[in-house]
């Protein structure tokens, strides 16, 4: 169990961390958080004013990974904190987690987006894989700061999962794994990989994959050059290959054939995380905007009194608000043991649009000065575009609410 004495108010304890966020959700009757959230947003906001604001400029600069950071995020509990209580982890709720995502990536949504890595090659894991697998390899996490990667898309198929085609072929005890996997997020950094293949090369898509965890320095596997992506710079992003990959049958993650629902299951806990840092960086494009334009004068008054300026205030504001409303809903039905598969999606692709336009408003809100790296808001546009990208693009996530949508229309649910 990590520390929190840097950051954390004296009064909390682990135990007490353990006690209120397993029971949260039951307690949450209205949109206040709770004081325990309260607490955890404190930490988190007094983490990333001190650790990452102040270097995120530097790692964005230089690509350089930001395994410091992360080390000091890992010592006072702020990386992996769904990994259930049992295998040492915090075992927080959705919603607790999105309250720390949206402050780390308010400070450097690159940095967050290498810690929230963890959080979704665990997923799977902890949605479906062995007990002693579980204690293995969730349990090294909370052991050590190590960081870990999910293995889904390749060079040929993102969005379109089901056309993947990395196999795994059963050989006695083990299976052989052969195949391309493409931009994965801690690829170069990670101590094993969720991996998914396909084990039947002729069912359909949810009896085809079966999931795995690989070992990072398993022989056979290749870690690919990193990539130079337009944001979040500092995020290590590569295609990985397996050759002959031999891994034991001890290391498959539930049953053979339902890898497919555990790679999708994961996002219901996932997608709100990711909107949430969505989320941070849109409040950070707009509180950079709001105090730039109360500076800035033209004409003889603050831009900020410019009625042209003023509303996109106002809606960059509306759009923080909205988007984390809609945040908090996907996680606190995940929590309340409620379905929200259609709700994250949601909250995804409305906080990735909001983020998108926030950034760019501040960048045109700062004028000339917006288009220049010594202001952090050209880096939010760079780094906002991700978000509509990865973990399921707009589009995928406008075709799951649509599918939603219809399908309840026809049973007569509107
Ligand atoms: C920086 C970064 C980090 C990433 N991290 C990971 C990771 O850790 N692990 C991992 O497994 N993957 C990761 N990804 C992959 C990411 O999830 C995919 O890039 C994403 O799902 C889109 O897939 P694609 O790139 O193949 O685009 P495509 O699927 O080829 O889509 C191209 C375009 O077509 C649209 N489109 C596709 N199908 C449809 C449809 N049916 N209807 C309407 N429009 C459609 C898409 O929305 C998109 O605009 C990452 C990607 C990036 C760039």
């Amino acid at each position: 169990m990590r520390k929190f004495s840097a950051y954390v108010p004296r009064t909390i304890i682990t135990a007490r961390f353990n006690k209120s966020f397993s029971s949260t959700a039951a307690v949450r009757i209205n949109l206040a958080l709770t004081s325990e959230q309260l607490e955890l947003q404190q930490l988190a906001r007094s983490f990333t004013e001190k650790e990452i604001t102040p270097k995120a400029a530097y790692h964005d600069k230089t690509g350089e990974y930001p395994s410091e950071i992360l080390k000091k995020a890992w010592e006072v509990g702020l990386l992996n904190t769904h990994v259930p209580a049992e295998y040492g982890g915090l075992g927080l709720g959705v919603l607790d987690c999105t309250i720390i995502s949206e402050e780390m990536a308010y400070g450097c949504s690159g940095i967050q987006t290498a810690a929230e890595a963890n959080g979704l090659a665990e997923a799977p894991v902890i949605l479906g894989a062995s007990e002693a697998l579980k204690k293995k390899y969730l349990g090294r996490m909370t052991e050590e700061p190590l960081m870990c990667a999910y293995c889904v898309t390749e060079p040929i198929a993102g969005s379109d999962v089901a056309g993947i085609a990395t196999k795994a072929v059963k050989k006695g005890n083990s299976w052989v794994i052969n195949g391309n996997k493409m931009w994965i997020t801690n690829g170069g950094k990670a101590n094993w990989y969720f991996v998914l293949a396909k084990t039947d090369s002729t069912a359909n898509a949810g009896k085809a994959f079966t999931g795995f965890i690989v070992d990072g320095n398993a022989p056979g596997v290749t870690v690919g050059k990193k990539e130079i992506n337009m944001g979040q710079r500092c995020s290590d992003t590569r295609g990985i290959s397996f050759e002959d990959v031999e891994v034991s049958d001890e290391n498959r993650i539930g049953e053979v054939g339902k890898g497919f629902q555990l790679a999708m299951g994961a996002f219901d806990i996932t997608r709100p995380l990711v909107a949430s840092a969505a989320v941070g960086l849109a409040r950070r494009a707009y509180e950079e905007a709001l105090k730039y334009a109360m500076e800035r004068k033209t004409m003889g008054k603050p831009i900020a009194e410019h009625q042209a300026i003023a509303f996109m205030l106002a809606d960059m504001a509306i759009g923080v608000e909205a988007a984390r409303g809609l945040v908090h809903k996907s996680g606190w039905l995940r929590d309340n043991g409620q379905r929200n598969t259609l709700y994250a999606s949601m909250a995804k692709a409305m906080a990735s649009e909001v983020a998108n336009k926030n950034a760019a408003d501040a960048v045109q809100i700062f004028g000339g000065n917006g288009f220049n790296s010594e202001y952090p808001v050209e880096k939010l546009m760079r780094d906002a575009k991700i978000f509509m990208i990865y973990e399921g693009t707009s589009q995928i996530q406008r075709l799951i609410i649509s599918r939603a949508l219809i399908d309840n229309a026809k049973k007569g649910i509107f």
